[in-house]
């Protein structure tokens, strides 16, 4: 090519990244200042206290991470779990089955409590796995499960972790601003989320918050973070205290200024009314599918508002049909992954995406290519 990149504006409908708003990319293309600025570090102090606004929290351990949502996965377990520790793991999808190899891989000891993909974490199997395992130190589940569009509770499944004496992992990656996400009510020790979902920010960044019940966890652990990246310890001497603060790695300064962005557009909005226009929105959507003949996956009270596994007809070739919508409409959804590969479209209205005008032309963009 040896050119300069000029990307076709699409309609991003699908599992992530969502569509950008224009204030967004405005503002990560404003000048680059160092990282360690003290305009910087004013900005890093606002960013902060949005992502408590947004996640429901006083935790003061509350950060954005340079590396997308995978990455606050990985800091969530290598900060809390120590070689030997027991981990029970909750899998209904993907993201579950991601989580469970991270304990794999640094030396935990795994139980999981596998669901039917398409339905929400069962809370009576979680119950008997910690009836169990009373040895067990942490539960971790996904609160909205991607890959299958599914809310589990995880009010009820937080209060049993700790209840049990577990410290809780929640992924919301896909649940911030989309659907109501609690954190100091529902009692959640990590909870992690990323930029490109339901922010509307680029992909690129994530965001993590610690209780202190799980931040003491972390200070007394026996044995070094096993990420130095990841370390919590040395990171908050970058993004934490009066004063000084070290270098830890360079910040995605621009990209700061996106996420910024968009959590200010969250706090405008007002995070409730968000959750409901993603409510709205999907209602939208529902009478656009079943106009069209089509079904959803996912039983209703489990649905997931900004992401939506439509099951494709019978006879019809899913893959050709997202090909179309690309190719004549921009329009980008996403497809089945796992039991549901060329059985189901899934249908992202996530942030900037859950618009009245996204819904109409994903609708009728559908029944013209159906
Ligand atoms: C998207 C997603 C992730 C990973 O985020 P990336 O930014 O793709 O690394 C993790 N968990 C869930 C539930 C997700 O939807």
């Amino acid at each position: 090519m040896n050119a300069s990149f000029h990307p076709t504006p699409r309609t991003l409908m699908g599992p992530g990244p969502s569509d950008v708003h224009p204030r967004v990319l405005g503002a990560m293309g404003k000048a680059t200042i160092g990282h360690l600025d003290p305009e910087f570090i004013a900005l890093m102090e606002d960013i902060k206290e949005l992502l408590r606004y947004c996640f429901h929290t006083t935790n003061s351990l509350t950060l954005p991470l340079s590396a997308p949502g995978s990455a606050a996965m990985e800091a969530a377990f290598a900060n809390l779990l120590e070689p030997g520790d027991k981990v029970i793991v909750c899998i209904n999808g993907v993201f579950g089955m991601r989580m469970a190899e991270n304990v794999r891989r640094m030396g935990g000891e795994l139980v999981t409590v596998e669901d039917e993909w398409g339905t929400p974490v069962d809370a009576a199997k979680l119950q008997d796995a910690l009836t169990q395992h009373p040895d067990a130190k942490i539960v971790a589940f996904v609160h909205a499960e991607t890959s299958t569009g599914v809310c589990s509770d995880a009010k009820t499944l937080c209060a049993m972790a700790a209840q049990a004496g577990c410290l809780s992992i929640v992924d919301s990656v896909t649940g911030l601003a989309g659907v109501e996400l609690l954190v100091d009510e529902w009692a959640a020790d990590v909870t992690y989320s990323g930029t490109q979902k339901c922010l509307s920010a680029p992909p690129g960044i994530s965001l993590i918050t610690f209780s202190d019940k799980a931040a003491a966890r972390v200070q007394s652990r026996n044995t070094p973070v096993q990420s130095w990246f990841l370390d919590l310890s040395l990171l908050m001497a970058y993004w934490q205290g009066e004063g000084a603060r070290t270098y830890h790695h360079t910040a995605p300064v621009n990209a700061m200024y996106g996420l910024h962005e968009a959590l200010l557009m969250v706090k405008e909005e007002g995070i409730e009314n968000a959750w409901q226009r993603h409510r709205d929105m999907h209602g939208l959507l529902a009478e656009g599918v079943r106009s069209l003949g089509l079904d959803f996956v996912v039983n209703a009270e489990c649905r997931l508002p900004q992401l939506n596994l439509v099951r494709c007809p019978e006879g019809l070739d899913e893959a050709a049909v997202r090909r179309r919508l690309l190719e004549e409409y921009n329009l980008e959804i996403g497809a089945g992954l796992g039991a549901f590969a060329g059985k189901v479209w899934r249908i992202g209205l996530m942030g900037y995406s859950a618009r009245r005008e996204n819904v109409e032309l994903c609708i009728s963009a559908l029944r013209s290519c159906i």
